[in-house]
């Protein structure tokens, strides 16, 4: 956290294409992690994407917030206690891209009455809370589900996934239809960050 600064150009420099900003309250998930005056910082370093991932109990509360600190995507949970069409529209009339999260027990189908309005999905392939998890093969079905339901629709809708993403799960979910890989372990468990991102990106023919 203290190098955060370095960490985000290492990043930037190894062809990573956006930063996924994990927001935790300790009362939505059972862990603390940063919030506004932190990604406020990250914003004045760095003009990658910024993909704030909000585990918080209220999320409509923050979401000015967090627009007006640089976010450009904000991702909130279907399961928060915020009315998930109010908070998607107070996020869009900031100007900011919105998402919606499913924790890993959520079924598919809870999302798809909002598919017109969002941006995108965040099917979370872990217990949201603690990185360094491993990746919960039920949720591919998930992800399934949501990416035909997209297509059904004709919609332009982004799905991503979060959680025990690695070079081989990421084949897994990227077969299933996710486009948006989140990865924080892997990456920054590498000799060699630049190959462990292309490896996330690559053709599942490959
Ligand atoms: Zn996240």
């Amino acid at each position: 956290m203290l190098e955060l600064g370095k960490e985000i150009k290492k990043l930037e420099d190894n062809g990573i294409d956006m930063l996924h900003f994990d927001v935790m309250d300790g009362v939505f998930v059972p862990n603390i992690t940063f919030g506004i005056p932190v990604l406020q910082q990250v914003r004045k370093v760095t003009d990658i994407t910024l993909d704030v991932h909000l585990m918080i109990a209220d999320p409509i509360k923050y979401v000015k917030r967090f627009a007006e600190c640089g976010a450009d995507i904000i991702c909130f949970h279907i399961e928060s206690n915020s009315d998930t069409l109010e908070t998607i529209n107070s996020i869009k009339a900031l100007g900011v891209k919105a998402a919606i999260a499913i924790k890993p027990a959520t079924p598919a189908e809870s999302v798809f009455e909002y598919l017109p309005y969002v941006d995108m999905i965040l099917v979370m392939t872990v217990e949201p809370g603690f990185g360094g998890q491993s990746f919960i093969s039920e949720t591919v079905d998930k992800i399934r589900t949501i990416r035909q339901k997209i297509t059904e629709l004709g919609l332009d809708v982004n799905v991503e996934v979060d959680g025990g993403i690695n070079g081989t799960t990421s084949s897994i979910v990227r077969e299933a239809g996710a486009n948006v890989l989140v990865s924080g372990s892997y990456l920054f468990a590498a000799d060699n960050m630049a190959k462990a991102a292309d490896s996330l990106k690559e053709d599942i023919s490959c």
